[in-house]
């Protein structure tokens, strides 16, 4: 009987798999190898928040395979036709990876294999690429993109494993590496179940208050699933299957939300390049500041800027900021401080748990007006009024900024106005916000001229 190979890249879970259900089906009653190979090419690319979410979600993936999971470390253009080899697999499985290092490897992989390298399912609803105009041109706004999107629709999960999977267990296996040391940063459970729990208790407690609370940091009214997605610990089709008889505008918020995430993935399938420069070229003559103190303050969340010292806090502190204040905290970068959004994408991807070149790369270049759907770059983001409407009680900021802990309510977010404001070393603001809304602006209207 033929035993086939389940590469895992982005989908560390059993349920819901499809590409798991094909291994399976081709080896047909024969076994499957679960592998997975640590590639320097990613590793040295991922932080170090990431490389443990990873390395933990390996752990879990492990024992819910009762140990068959076999790790092996290096080029997978090589690896792959080794292990197939020592296996003598008919077939290598894999979800296809859809942005643009996973596509040249995965091409790569393929050639070097002397057996089909079957694709199944993508991490997402609706593979990126499917969804186009009639003409075929790909969508560059969210709203049309979301309604092509929900009229494609997608298949119900796959469901639990195969019944009668047997595990092949003839492969040598490498120890998984050393966790990495996170400087401090604390991470949630990791792992399918982990995921699959975080859902439940978010569906059953928070979801239907989500589209009023979704904008607020200071309440756990949001998910955080973005990293067990990301690693696919589970699927969109599992949630949205979730979502699917529930009518509340948390519901479909949600859903809306779990679409952004779709849309920025389609994008960057059609315009790879984007990953790294202006998905609208004019803005790359903008004129900007090179990264100096200003970014070093804006990095160690000591702007002066409560709401904003609070974000890149709780990055730092989490390897998770809160939507709202990403927004908040990015524009910040750019458009009070001048400096391109590549410099502020690349910290975060450093920091972040969900770091994610699609959404997060995106979510830049939406603040920065040069991306999809651009947010109108005259529409500058105030840090102060961003943090009094949306962390109205101060909660936020005096969790993540301890030398503001002593000022009450909404006073945390304009220390200047009070006479103790500064009692405990809280930093002067670095840069005059209307100064430098006024200098953003400046700079944007000598781009529109020419
Ligand atoms: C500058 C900037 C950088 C960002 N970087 C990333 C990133 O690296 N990785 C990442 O997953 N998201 C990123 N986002 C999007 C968003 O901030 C996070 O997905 C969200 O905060 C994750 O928390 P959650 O799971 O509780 O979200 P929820 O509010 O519970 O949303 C559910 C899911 O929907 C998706 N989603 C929600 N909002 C967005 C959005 N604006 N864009 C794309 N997908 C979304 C995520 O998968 C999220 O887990 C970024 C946004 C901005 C403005």
């Amino acid at each position: 009987m033929p035993d086939t190979v389940l590469w895992f890249r982005r989908d560390l879970r059993l349920a819901d798999h499809p590409a798991l259900h094909a291994a399976a089906q081709a080896a047909d009653g024969g076994r499957v190898l679960a592998l997975f190979v640590l590639d320097d090419r990613l590793l040295n690319a991922s932080g170090a928040p990431r490389v443990r979410w990873l390395l933990r979600s390996l752990q879990a993936l492990r024992a819910a395979t009762d140990g068959a999971l076999v790790v092996r470390h290096g080029n997978p253009a090589n690896v792959l036709p080794d292990v197939a080899r020592e296996l003598g697999a008919a077939s290598v499985h894999v979800t296809a990876d859809a942005g643009p290092y996973g596509r040249g490897r995965d091409e790569a992989v393929e050639r070097a294999l002397e057996v089909p390298l079957v694709r199944t399912g993508t991490p997402y609803a609706v593979g990126p690429g499917s969804v186009t105009k009639g003409d075929g041109t790909p969508y560059q706004v969210f709203t049309p993109f979301s309604k092509a999107w929900t009229a494609h629709g997608w298949p119900a999960p796959a469901g639990d494993p195969p019944p009668g999977l047997r595990w092949a267990r003839t492969v040598d296996s490498a120890d998984l590496p050393a966790e990495p040391d996170l400087d401090g940063v604390e991470l949630p459970d990791v792992g399918e179940r982990a995921a699959l729990q975080r859902w439940r208790e978010f569906r059953d407690d928070a979801l239907d208050r989500y589209a009023d609370d979704r904008d607020r940091p200071d309440l756990d009214g949001t998910s955080q699933l973005s990293a067990h997605l990301k690693y696919g610990e589970i699927h969109p089709r599992t949630l949205l299957a979730d979502l699917a008889g529930r009518r509340s505008k948390g519901a479909q918020t949600f859903r809306s939300e779990l679409c952004w995430r779709e849309f920025y993935a389609d994008v960057l399938w059609h315009h790879p390049e984007s990953a790294r420069e202006y998905l609208r070229p004019e803005y790359a003559r903008l004129g900007y500041d090179e990264p100096g103190d200003g970014f070093d303050a804006w990095r160690e969340g000591r702007t002066g800027y409560p709401f904003v010292d609070a974000g890149m806090r709780q990055l730092r502190a989490t390897g998770w900021m809160h939507n709202r204040v990403r927004m908040v905290t990015a524009s910040f970068l750019v458009k009070d401080l001048h400096v391109e959004w590549q410099h502020g994408a690349r910290h975060f991807l450093r920091w972040l748990r969900d770091g994610d070149l699609a959404s997060n790369n995106h979510g830049w270049q939406w603040v920065a007006g040069s991306g999809t759907d651009a947010a109108p770059y005259f529409r500058v983001f105030n840090p102060v009024g961003q943090g009094l409407r949306f962390d109205p009680d101060g909660a936020y900021v005096r969790r993540w900024v301890p030398e503001l802990a002593h000022l009450h309510g909404a006073a945390a977010h304009e220390p200047w106005e009070h006479d103790d404001g500064y009692a405990h070393d809280y930093p002067r603001r670095i840069v005059d916000h209307a100064e430098e809304r006024a200098e953003a602006l400046r700079r944007y209207e000598s781009v529109r001229r020419r």
